[in-house]
């Protein structure tokens, strides 16, 4: 996994990077609040370590932004042990889990495996998110109401979704993947074929949905009621 470290504290923030690249993680640390959410925007994590006093913009400030930016990238939130308030206000905000400081590297390691274990998961020749599931071999979506068999693009933007699911998939991504590098399809094809998709997740009772992220691109999120 890819992972950003935000974190000021220098000493802790090299202990982190430490334990992650010894196991197998990539790992890049931001300094302070305004660059880490920079990096996090990119959307090319699939995972935060957050802490919450942070020069410049605080970590719940930085979490609460970049939701409300549309960046679903499961967050894991340092606190001390005097922040109880901060801690509550965070998961509020969108925080995946929280982890107290000192920990150990057993800790924060099974806490990053159980946020980030909550999106899409591979059974079988299924690729299951939420109550909906995708069938790779016939391209079957299935939800509590019934079953649909997706068009091969409406496959394709809906496999790519779900592996990537709640992290924001920039447009390019789709046309490469989909027609390739050498192509006249334009952005507004992909948003017809998403239509699409999105009927079709509706017709079925899926609590999945597919978001726009403006000028970026599209995530997808399990719904919550
Ligand atoms: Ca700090």
């Amino acid at each position: 996994m890819k992972i950003l470290v935000i974190e000021d504290e220098r000493r802790l923030s090299e202990v982190l990077i430490d334990i992650l690249r010894q196991n197998m993680h990539e790992a890049d640390a931001a300094y302070d609040g305004p660059s880490g959410e920079d990096s996090a925007m990119t959307g090319v994590y699939d995972a935060i370590i957050l802490d919450i006093m942070l020069p410049g913009k605080n970590g719940v400030e930085v979490l609460r932004s970049i939701r409300k930016q549309g960046n679903a990238t499961p967050v894991l939130l340092l606190t001390a042990k005097s922040e109880a308030e901060d801690k509550i206000n965070g998961l509020d905000t969108g925080a995946d889990d929280y982890l107290t400081k000192p920990f150990v590297s057993g800790e924060l390691l099974a806490r990053l495996r159980a946020i980030t274990r909550r999106g899409s998961e591979f059974i079988g020749d299924e690729l299951t998110s939420g109550n909906t599931s995708l069938n790779k071999n016939t391209h079957e979506l299935r939800g509590v109401k019934g079953a649909v068999k997706l068009a091969a693009k409406e496959y394709l933007i809906m496999d790519i979704l779900m592996q990537n699911s709640r992290q924001i998939v920039p447009k390019e991504r789709f046309i490469e993947k989909i027609w390739g590098y050498d192509t006249d399809a334009e952005y507004n094809t992909i948003e017809v074929y998403v239509s699409f998709v999105r009927k079709k997740l509706a017709a079925i009772g899926s609590d999945l949905q597919v978001k726009a992220v403006r000028n970026t691109g599209y995530v997808l999120e399990v719904k919550t009621e």
